[in-house]
């Protein structure tokens, strides 16, 4: 599939069965449980010798439609839904990882991922490396034979880091890792993973699929790319498995074990989200550079940070990876927390929330807010400024946007 013919392909997936009443939306299939005509029917069904349905939590008619959509856009071997971002980076990491195994990535994270990886899976003896992974030799020597992944954000938030991805893909590559990577920021629409050596893609669907924050939810877009026999905990599985080894240990043991797959009413909100999804990233985006050209000619910002501006230290590799308009986050500096708290209450517009990529653009200043339970020294080894605001931005117009921006700014 390329760029042009987004909408043509995507809103003419068919059903896997032809809807009793002809319906031209998937229905919800609200329903936890199916039936089955007879006991064999159900023992084939459980056993796995058939795909028919059984229970919500393993799959649904619904969801499986939407994971339908989203594989056919990224040519994945399979996808699988959950019920938030969280969720799908740590059934990942529950797949692979290993008491003794270490994770290989930046302390440049979204705060949960962060805290999931130094709490939650430090827990469980799962190392944590955090490195510069916009620095190859720093990359290469923190791996060993237990390393169980290289993970890391595409364009990290709120710092906007851009790691060289074909450089992280060769080194993923030599020495037997696989790369995986949350593609959160940029709309899998515009850029495609499987071309950049990615070998298991993680997205929160609740950003920019949902189609305008209706709901919560996360994807594991699988590339079966990764030959899992070099993967201590998976290698077993593998010799049968091969490259599926991966997708086969989430699919019948993590995530039902887990349980957080994603809602049949979700999954339908966020397959009405994929129709919109190209048109919308796009506008947004373009409307994103478009209004950091703009921050730079006011005369209180300090800084204005978007990888789609010539003077960005990550511009060509940004360009390279995501094209010209690098998505709808920037964030800029004000001259103090005081001012940026100013800012936020002036606006008239832009809303004070959490959360990105909504229909509505969206203000926050992260270090009180997301990074406000951080210590001050975990801080500023993660690069949280107290002068930062980060925006959103939502479909509004340019020049209204820039116009409530200038008022806030009391210029
Ligand atoms: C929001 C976000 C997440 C977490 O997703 P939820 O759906 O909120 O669980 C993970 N990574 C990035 C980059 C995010 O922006």
């Amino acid at each position: 599939m390329n760029d042009l013919d987004y909408e043509d392909y995507l809103l003419n997936i068919p059903y896997p069965k032809p809807d009793v009443y002809s319906s031209l939306a998937m229905p919800v299939y609200n329903a936890v449980a199916y039936e089955f005509k007879t006991a064999s029917d159900m023992e084939a069904a459980f056993c796995g010798k058939t795909t028919d349905h059984t229970y919500s939590r393993i799959t649904n008619p619904t969801v499986q439609y939407f994971e339908e959509r989203v594989k056919q856009i990224t040519g994945a071997f399979n996808v699988t839904s959950l019920n938030s971002g969280m969720a799908a980076i740590s059934n990942v990491f529950m797949s692979i990882a290993y008491a003794g195994s270490n994770i290989i990535t930046s302390s440049h994270l979204f705060g949960n991922t962060y805290s999931f990886f130094v709490n939650t899976m430090k827990a469980f003896g799962v190392e944590i490396r955090f490195c510069d992974l916009t620095n190859e030799e720093d990359t290469r020597k923190n791996i060993d034979e237990n390393t169980c992944g290289i993970f890391l954000e595409i364009i990290t938030n709120p710092q906007m880091e851009v790691a060289d991805l074909s450089i992280l893909s060769a080194i993923a590559q030599e020495m037997n890792v696989p790369l995986i990577v949350d593609t959160t920021i940029i709309s899998f629409s515009t850029f495609k993973a499987k071309n950049f050596g990615v070998d298991i893609e993680v997205i929160s669907s609740t950003k920019y699929v949902s189609g305008g924050a209706t709901s919560v939810g996360g994807l594991i877009i699988d590339y079966a790319t990764f030959d899992w026999t070099k993967n201590k905990r998976l290698s077993e599985l593998a010799k049968e498995h091969k490259n599926h080894a991966f997708n086969f240990k989430l699919r019948k043991e993590i995530h039902r074990n887990l349980g957080a797959y994603m809602d049949p009413r979700t999954a339908y909100l966020q397959t009405i989200g994929l129709e919109t999804l190209h048109l919308r990233y796009e506008r947004q985006s373009q409307t994103c550079f478009e209004l950091a050209k703009r921050l730079q000619t006011l005369s209180r910002v300090e800084l204005v940070n978007y990888t789609g501006l010539p003077d960005n230290p990550y511009y060509e590799v940004s360009c390279r990876q995501f094209g010209e308009n690098p998505g709808a986050m920037l964030t800029f500096d004000l001259s103090s927390r005081e001012a940026c708290f100013q800012f936020l209450d002036n606006l008239k517009m832009i809303r004070r929330a959490t959360n990105l990529f909504d229909n509505k653009s969206l203000a926050i200043h992260p270090a009180s807010t997301i990074y406000g339970n951080f210590s001050q020294t975990q801080r500023d080894a993660m690069n949280i400024s107290d002068k930062t605001i980060r925006l959103s931005v939502g479909l509004e117009s340019v020049n209204a946007l820039f116009e409530d921006i200038k008022q806030a700014l009391q210029l």
